[in-house]
């Protein structure tokens, strides 16, 4: 329990100094390596609506966090298969999925860069083409995102992590 007061209080105060920007979460990955429209792509597989982007890499391509930020979640899950969760100083969580390995844990502080796994096709993505699987979600939700697509009042709680990676100012 410690550990996470002391990562919340680090990451508040992170919080307080810097904008959040993002860098690409897949090593060598440029812009040219996902579909710019795949967020809220619909209809897409169980989920309805596709809610993040898909970096396509190598098996096995480094993935690194994003962002600074706070390791909360690690393990396997159905859809997502090898999945990692990082709190990021924003109060954003950053949440990679179908990863061939994972290199970190619950609870680790991690900066911008770190390794945190590695691509692959996992969960439901297995038989396809191995990718990253990028979501960004809200803590405070933001109802100006809020569009009548389908599920669109779920989109107060994503970000579209296409513009926050391609923008010069990347704290939305
Ligand atoms: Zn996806």
């Amino acid at each position: 329990m410690k550990k996470i007061f002391y990562g919340l209080i680090i990451c508040t105060v992170l919080a307080s100094m810097m904008p959040e920007n993002t860098v690409i979460p897949v090593q060598t990955a440029t812009a040219k390596d996902w579909n710019q429209d795949s967020y809220w792509f619909a209809p897409w597989g169980k989920s309805g609506v596709h809610k993040g982007i898909d970096i396509f890499a190598r098996k096995k391509t480094p993935v690194l966090s994003a962002s600074n930020g706070l390791v909360i979640f690690t393990g396997n899950i159905e859809r997502g298969g090898n999945v990692v969760a990082i709190l990021s100083p924003k109060g954003r969580i950053h949440y990679y999925a179908h990863l061939e390995s994972v290199a970190t844990q619950p609870l680790t502080l991690v900066t911008q860069k770190s390794l945190i796994g590695t691509v692959g096709n996992s969960g439901n993505a297995r038989g396809k083409a191995p990718h990253l699987h990028y979501s960004i979600l809200r803590l405070m939700p933001n109802p100006a995102e809020i569009t009548l697509e389908k599920q669109g009042w779920k989109r107060m709680f994503y970000m579209n992590p296409h513009l926050l990676l391609t923008s010069e100012q990347s704290h939305l």
